[in-house]
């Protein structure tokens, strides 16, 4: 599944990312370019009357209603059945959405905290991620989004 995101939805574009989706995000892309790239990506925005024109276009759109992370991804799940993953090595750069690989340890020049053994470079921006306590926090996120019913 690929999306696009509106400049109100970076958070959730970022998420995205984190669980392997393409999400295209720009805080520059006005409402006429959204809706050219929406031809090839799910809309996401919280923008009433761009969510209608997507729609009158026969365009892919979801209107997010959900303020929050939580709210959102539980939105996400239920509107289209998306699979939320709390895999790092499925995830994409959160900068720039560009493909993580896997990467040595020996290879790496920031210092890391101990245990780690999990490393990853974005192919695009070279950015460098390891599995810390940041994907602890994330699975948990997931988990809870995962496990909470609809009438909560
Ligand atoms: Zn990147």
């Amino acid at each position: 599944m690929r999306f696009i995101a509106d400049a109100m939805l970076g958070k959730l574009a970022r998420w995205l990312r984190l669980m392997g989706y393409s999400g295209d995000y720009s805080t520059d892309q006005g409402d006429d370019e959204l809706l050219t790239r929406a031809k090839e990506r799910t809309l996401l925005t919280r923008d009433r009357a761009l969510y209608g024109r997507a729609k009158s276009e026969g365009l892919s759109a979801i209107l997010i209603s959900e303020g929050g992370i939580k709210g959102q991804l539980m939105q996400l799940k239920e509107d289209v059945e998306l699979v939320l993953r709390d895999t790092p090595e499925l995830a994409r750069c959160p900068m720039c959405n560009g493909r993580l690989e896997g990467m040595e340890k020996e290879k790496i020049k920031e210092t890391v905290p101990e245990g780690i053994s999990n490393f990853f470079k974005c192919r695009a921006c070279e950015n460098v991620y390891w599995e810390g306590l940041h994907w602890k926090n994330i699975k948990e996120t997931i988990k809870d989004v995962k496990t909470r019913g609809k009438d909560v």
